[in-house]
């Protein structure tokens, strides 16, 4: 993964002009889940999978789900839900390349 540029001036051109030169450095990451206390939350979210409509967000699962019976309640036809899951992750540097 590439990584902010460190800037060198060059010695001065006869143009009176400072050049630049750019090096640039490659570092591994490792990319995880976030576990951390203070990390941003779990998001649940259920979609009607036959009208796309979505219900609300939640950091609860179990409120987010309560929306399908609500649903089915006003659309007995719409049988299909898809869960939608927003999950923290961090990215840990690792050692330069
Ligand atoms: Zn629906």
């Amino acid at each position: 993964m590439p990584v902010q540029p460190e800037e060198e001036p060059s010695p001065t051109s006869t143009c009176q002009r400072p050049r630049i030169k750019r090096r640039y450095r490659f570092r591994e990451y490792t990319v995880t889940p976030d576990t951390a206390l203070e990390a941003e939350p779990h998001v649940y979210a259920m979609q009607c999978g036959v009208c796309s409509e979505s219900g609300p967000t939640s950091t609860d699962a179990e409120k987010a789900h309560g929306w399908v019976a609500a649903h089915l309640r006003s659309q007995p036809g719409h049988l299909t839900y898809s869960e939608h899951i927003t999950r923290p992750y961090r990215a840990i540097p690792g050692g330069w390349l």
